[in-house]
């Protein structure tokens, strides 16, 4: 391949007016492309700047120069991507920044596909598999939690996990080899005893890791959560609560949310996409029966149910067949309207959901208690983003394999069977996290990793 088809650029910035826009050139002409397109002030060329060098000056293409920059040389190997970089800051009008890129296209380097630049951090080893998909979720991450998990990651920390599950099975995996090949000469015997203890440790630090994925999730992805309770109790006021502005609409005659209002709020550090829903009052009214049987379809999907109650009112039926209905989902009891005199029956809401919160919507109070109800409900609290999670659902799925891997060779060893069957499920387990760190690990795995990733990263 020529150098010219191996140095890439795409605008880095946001594809929106900004105050800078970047366009970031990547490979080992890099500098000559650069410097084709800007000219220092100073006079100095880009085509010798030594380690981290940022030069003022102007861009020009053939029409002549247009925008004042800033050129930032990176020195190959101390760049993002391992390879020569120059990055051209201009001011940030879209206009601008296309001009900009067309410019550096025109001298000679291609467009960058999606994620192009990080999948040559990989390459060169600047950054693990892992670490690049994080890259991926810093850039999503919706809440603090979940930047700091993505930021872990990228730091390594998933891969020290996994890598420490993987030692232990390359070391089994060698020893059985060794072992099975030449079992009369001077190798250790077995320990089938130490041999088992270590294959329960891989396999409970994988489960470990794949309980984590879940409760990461909710951090990552946010909670499809339902706001259900009887007309009137306060729904609408306490998503206007959460949302921290109007949008449901609030009245005093009962049933008058008809249509599902739907919003995504953050609670802390939990992203909830709420739904407001119709009641499960029963009626005559065909319509609001489909809204009804809807409700109920929901409660049973949802990944968390906040179910309100009007702490003013006795419970009644409606309320009862709520509680009857939320028995075996993830819920949180809200008991509404506490500024009011209180006459509800605490007790029976707590039977059917232990998470109970008292809380008056309209005036905020009991904010604080409903966000550590919720979090004590999806088990977020408990989540530790600096000890590294499994963050995709590659990441899942290699885990996974290695697992019931893992699982297969305790068998094979517990049942008596031969060696030969050990070592093949061992080699499994191993494989699934060689392609989990991304030490072995197809182009098309590596495609599909980088497609999610946007142009310019
Ligand atoms: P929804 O039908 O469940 O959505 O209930 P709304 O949010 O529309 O509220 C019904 C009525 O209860 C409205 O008049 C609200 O102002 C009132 N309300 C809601 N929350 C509170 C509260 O915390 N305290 C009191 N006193 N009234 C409330
Ligand atoms: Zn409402």
């Amino acid at each position: 391949m020529a150098g010219s088809e191996k140095t890439i650029a795409a605008i880095s910035t946001p594809q929106a007016a900004g105050g800078i826009g970047i366009v970031r050139i990547s490979g080992e002409n890099a500098r000559q492309v650069a410097q084709r397109v800007f000219h220092a002030s100073s006079g100095k060329s880009v085509l010798a700047a030594k380690g981290y060098t940022a030069l003022f000056g102007r861009v020009a293409d053939q029409d002549g120069e247009f925008d004042e920059a800033v050129a930032l040389v990176f020195a190959a190997p101390k760049s993002y991507t391992g390879e020569d970089v120059v990055e051209l800051s201009c001011h940030g009008g879209l206009f601008l920044v296309r001009r900009l890129l067309a410019a550096v296209l025109a001298a000679g380097a291609r467009p960058a596909g999606p994620g192009e630049f990080t999948r040559r951090a990989f390459l060169n080893g600047k950054l693990s598999l892992t670490g690049a998909e994080a890259v991926m979720d810093l850039i999503g991450a919706q809440g603090k939690q979940a930047a700091a998990a993505a930021l872990a990651a990228k730091d390594g920390a998933l891969g020290k996990r996994i890598n420490g599950v993987k030692e232990t099975i390359l070391a089994l995996s060698a020893h059985l080899a060794a072992w099975v090949d030449y079992p009369e000469d001077d190798i250790p015997a077995l320990e089938p005893k130490a041999f088992q203890q270590d294959l329960a440790d891989a396999q409970q630090e994988l489960e470990g890791l794949l309980s984590g994925f879940d409760r990461g999730k909710v951090i990552r992805e946010g909670v499809e959560t339902v706001l259900a309770g009887r007309p009137n109790v306060g729904k609408s006021t306490l998503m206007n609560l959460l949302s921290g502005c109007e949008r449901s609409i609030v009245t005093d005659i009962p049933g008058t949310t008809r249509d599902v209002v739907e919003e995504t709020v953050r609670l802390r550090d939990v992203v909830l996409r709420l739904a407001d829903t119709a009641g499960l009052r029963d009626t005559e009214n065909p319509v609001e029966a489909a809204g009804v049987a809807r409700t109920r379809e929901r409660l049973k999907t949802a990944g968390l149910v906040l179910a309100v109650f009007d702490a003013s009112e006795s419970l009644n039926e409606e309320d009862r067949s709520l509680l009857k209905e939320l028995k075996k989902s993830r819920a949180v009891a809200v008991i509404n309207k506490t500024d009011l005199p209180v006459r509800v029956e605490r007790n029976e809401i707590q039977a059917a959901i232990p998470q109970v919160v008292e809380l008056s919507a309209a005036s905020g109070q009991g904010y604080e208690a409903l966000a550590e109800a919720v979090e004590a409900a999806l088990g977020t609290a408990q989540i530790d983003p600096a000890a590294g999670m499994l963050a995709t659902e590659r990441q899942k799925q290699c885990a996974l394999r290695a697992k019931d891997a893992v699982l297969e060779a305790r068998e094979a060893l517990e049942m008596g069977m031969t060696l030969d069957a050990v070592s093949v499920a061992l080699d499994d387990a191993a494989a699934a996290l060689l392609e989990l760190t991304g030490e072995r690990v197809t182009d098309a795995v590596l495609d599909q990793v980088f497609a999610r990733f946007c142009v310019g990263k």
